[in-house]
């Protein structure tokens, strides 16, 4: 069983030396080339994509600029990921496809946090980059609607005068 690599290259250009690394949530491998034979409800966790330097600063640019994603164009065979196999031996879980519900919701509710908090000095434009394209990849999937169902009950966000 393909278990993903753990240490990966630029999944843009396969180039070894990165520079940086973002992590997705396991169903945006579904927005990837090759990403169609990868059981991406195995996956634990979120999924790791790496950069090289001069990618990530397109990566960025997409992201800040334009905001919109990469993913059209990374390649789902040099991520990495942990397939539910490996972990189902330890803990000898159930044999029910892993909810991604949850961790989409938690990456979600993250990725806004970041971006609310963009202009704090303290925030890494890494991390911003990261979450404009785990949002994106949301939208895209469409688990992200205009009318907030996939968002928990905030006041500031409802809709309502
Ligand atoms: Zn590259």
């Amino acid at each position: 069983m393909y278990a993903g690599l753990t240490r990966t290259p630029c999944c843009l250009c396969a180039r070894e030396e990165t520079y940086t690394r973002i992590a997705v949530p396991p169903r945006a491998i579904t927005l990837m080339k090759n990403g169609d034979p990868i059981a991406w409800r195995d996956v634990v966790d979120t999924v790791t994509l790496r950069f090289c330097r001069e990618d990530w600063e397109l990566v960025r640019d997409l992201a800040i600029e334009m905001d919109t994603h990469p993913l059209s164009r990374c390649n789902a065979a040099y991520v990495s990921f942990d397939l539910r196999e490996d972990h189902e031996a330890l803990l000898s879980a159930t044999k029910e496809a892993t909810d991604q519900t949850a961790l989409e919701a938690t990456l979600e509710a993250r990725a806004e946090e970041t971006l609310d908090a963009a202009e704090d000095p303290h925030t890494e434009e890494r991390d911003v980059v990261e979450a404009i394209i785990v949002l994106c990849a949301l939208e895209e999937l469409g688990l992200r609607g205009r009318d907030g169902s996939t968002r928990e009950a905030s006041a500031s966000e409802e809709p309502r005068p």
